[in-house]
């Protein structure tokens, strides 16, 4: 890292997508960090935790990115990058002990769901779903009367695909005060929207596959902590179970995190404009954006987030010859510039009626379509959904 830690410390996040993770300012060095393609190192001497030493233990091109992301989320150090979101939940959830406890929101991103309701039917946890809205229940669940207190709260929010909205902050004091570890996936908000760690999370999450990385052409993940103790675990556990990245990949994150910035201003701004659009629309039944302020997470988004994302989901309205998933899958095929894929976070705006997967939660209502707006001009954006809207009358 080039910038002295003192100069660092004072540029806007902004700035920090732009500046951090390049190379030292030397006469004739290239200003962007090279891709470095080998398995293993030079060495002879005594093999130490700081030595690179081979290429699952680290990789040059790995640095770059785990700074910039260690910076941007406020940690005191550098963040750790990951095969996939899935290859950082699961070094997450290795944090917890044996038969310990995870409260989890009931709406979190299906594979962390699946992932910890598996473990849990092997026994190796005890998985407890709440509604992560609801403050009191999910207090209720960290620490029951007479029943084991939780080792872990894991924190989403806004929620996937629901858009629940949790107080960050009360939730991460009564966890810590219940003893358990805070992980708070942030992947649809990123650092630039909202810093869980500065709320009191212990742990961040991303899927460096969305946002940051932002051009929907890596998967890859990323846990960030200030933590010494918790990174180094986290730090042992990538080394043993593999799940590293590769170069390329790697290096790709970087490239598209130096317009994350402009990426998200753009993007939010439209969200905006589209929600409110649609929040009138007679084929929406029901819309889900946290910065309406008609959304019941709108007060608590205000308070812990700098603006509001660009995910938002509606509820399709069905009619006397179809039912609304129908409308919904209609209304999906009717676009023309919006793309039907899963995922979110890319330049280009992505639409899905997320019951598609069997694995989403059935209390995902079926006529949900969720909303990834990218960057193209909103007016475009609008111009398409309108006309696939229509299409359902006809
Ligand atoms: C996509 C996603 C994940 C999983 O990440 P992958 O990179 O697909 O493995 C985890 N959490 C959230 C919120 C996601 O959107």
């Amino acid at each position: 890292m080039s910038l002295s830690e003192e100069r660092a410390a004072h540029l806007s996040p902004e700035t920090v997508v732009v500046a951090a993770g390049r190379p030292e300012r030397s006469h004739d060095a290239p200003v962007n960090p090279p891709i470095v393609l080998s398995s293993t190192y030079f060495g002879t001497g005594p093999l130490g935790d700081r030595d690179r030493g081979y290429g699952r233990y680290s990789n040059p091109t790995w640095d770059p990115f785990e700074e910039a992301l260690g910076e941007l989320e406020g940690a005191a150090l550098p963040g750790l990058l990951y095969a996939s979101g899935l290859a950082a939940v699961s070094s997450a959830l290795s944090l917890v002990p044996a038969g310990g406890v995870v409260v989890m929101p009931s709406h979190s991103y299906s594979g962390s769901l699946v992932m910890a309701a598996e473990l849990a039917d092997k026994g190796f946890l005890e998985l407890r779903t709440v509604d992560i809205a609801d403050t009191e229940a999910v207090k209720e669940q960290l620490a029951p009367q007479g029943r084991k207190a939780a080792d872990m709260l894991w924190l989403e929010s806004p929620t996937n695909p629901m858009l629940g909205i949790a107080d960050m902050r009360e939730l991460c004091g009564a966890a810590h005060l219940a003893g358990a570890v805070v992980v708070t996936d942030n992947t649809f908000s990123t650092p630039l929207v909202q810093q869980p760690l500065a709320l009191g999370s212990d742990v961040v999450l991303h899927s460096v596959t969305k946002y940051l990385a932002g051009h929907s052409d890596v998967v890859l993940g990323a846990l960030v902590t200030s933590n010494r103790e918790l990174r180094d675990m986290l730090l042992h556990h990538r080394i043993i179970h593999g799940g590293i990245a590769g170069p390329f990949e790697a290096w790709l994150a970087l490239r598209g995190l130096r317009t994350l910035a402009l990426r998200i201003e753009r993007s939010q701004a439209s969200a905006a404009v589209l929600a409110e659009r649609l929040s009138t629309h007679p084929r929406v039944d029901s819309i889900r954006y946290p910065g309406l302020d008609t959304d019941p997470g709108h007060q608590r988004a205000k308070a812990q987030m700098k603006g509001f994302g660009s995910i938002l989901c509606i509820q399709v309205a069905g009619d006397s010859n179809r039912s609304g998933a129908e409308a919904a899958d209609a209304l999906v095929r009717a676009l023309e510039l919006w793309i039907p894929a899963t995922s979110l976070g890319g330049v280009e705006s992505l639409i899905e009626r997320r019951r598609r997967h069997e694995a989403e939660p059935k209390s995902v209502p079926d006529n949900l379509v969720r909303l990834s707006v990218g960057i193209e001009n909103s007016e475009d954006l609008w111009a398409d959904l309108d006309q696939a809207l229509k299409s359902l009358d006809s």
